[in-house]
């Protein structure tokens, strides 16, 4: 998996700053420079000013000023099924690589079984591995080979045959249908740094499945340094909250 940030608001903290200062100001805001606009908020320097101002917004729950800034982030080989999860998100932007104009018919279904074009899974492979609503919690080293090599020979045998069909002259639209849900997908996605925070605390919490939480805390990563102020206080007061939206 990668994550990488494609763009996203130049000074998102500035920005912030001034829809939130607009709520309470008689001038207009867009007649005034910055420093003026930041003129009573407490600190002795810009920087300070803006960090008391966010964290009055973050600690109060006035999170509109924080939908004005965006970043867009691609990202690299996530499974399916990760992606069915982070897309039930509805006010995240999408564009998702297509299985119907993208066929993957050069790859070789033995390197499949090294982790190219379907996601293996660490319970596949790690005996200690624990994840939600296992049969068994403990596994001896056969019961693990075994599982490694099921998963592994389903996979590559899907990509075999999702191959043949292709050379049978099936559409690459039809043919995914045997494609198991772990397979990769690139996804580029655009939000607002409050779904940021949204995302973050249903997807990087401990209830959220092992992928689309790696996949989030490398958003999170990158959101503290686009947007510093914001994202290192969203990690220490906020993220363990007890409020935080459940599904
Ligand atoms: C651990 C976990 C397990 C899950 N398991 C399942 C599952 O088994 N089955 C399943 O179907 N889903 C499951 N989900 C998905 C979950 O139910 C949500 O659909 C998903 O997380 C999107 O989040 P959201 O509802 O906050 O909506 P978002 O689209 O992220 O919207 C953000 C917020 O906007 C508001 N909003 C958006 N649209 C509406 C609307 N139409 N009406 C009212 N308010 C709205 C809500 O306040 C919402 O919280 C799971 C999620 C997690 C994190």
């Amino acid at each position: 998996m990668q994550v990488q940030l494609l763009e996203a608001t130049e000074d998102p903290e500035r920005l912030i700053c001034q829809g939130a200062r607009n709520d309470y100001m008689g001038e207009f805001v867009g007649d005034l420079p910055f420093e003026e606009v930041m003129g009573t908020t407490d600190g002795e320097t810009i920087e300070d000013k803006q960090a008391t101002l966010i964290h009055h917004l973050l600690d109060h729950g006035h999170f509109g000023p924080f939908e004005h800034p965006h970043a867009t982030f691609a990202i690299e080989g996530v499974s399916r099924s990760c992606m069915a999860q982070l897309t039930r998100h509805r006010h995240v932007s999408f564009d998702v690589q297509s299985m119907r104009y993208v066929s993957f018919d050069d790859v070789d279904p033995a390197d499949v079984r090294e982790g190219e074009m379907v996601v293996i899974p660490p319970s596949a492979t790690d005996p200690d591995w624990v994840g939600r609503n296992q049969k068994r919690g403990s596994v001896d080293e056969a019961d693990v080979e075994r599982r490694e090599e099921i998963f592994t020979d389903t996979i590559a045998n899907a990509v075999e045959s999702y191959q043949e069909l292709l050379d049978l002259g099936m559409p690459p639209e039809d043919a995914r249908f045997v494609l198991p849900i772990g397979t990769k997908v690139n996804i580029v996605m655009t939000m607002n740094a409050r779904m940021l925070m949204h995302v973050a605390d249903m997807r990087a919490a401990a209830d959220a499945q092992w992928e689309i939480r790696e996949m989030t805390e490398r958003v999170l990563d990158i959101a503290k340094e686009w947007c510093p102020i914001t994202f290192e206080h969203y990690e220490q007061e906020m993220r363990n909250r007890k409020n935080r939206l459940a599904p």
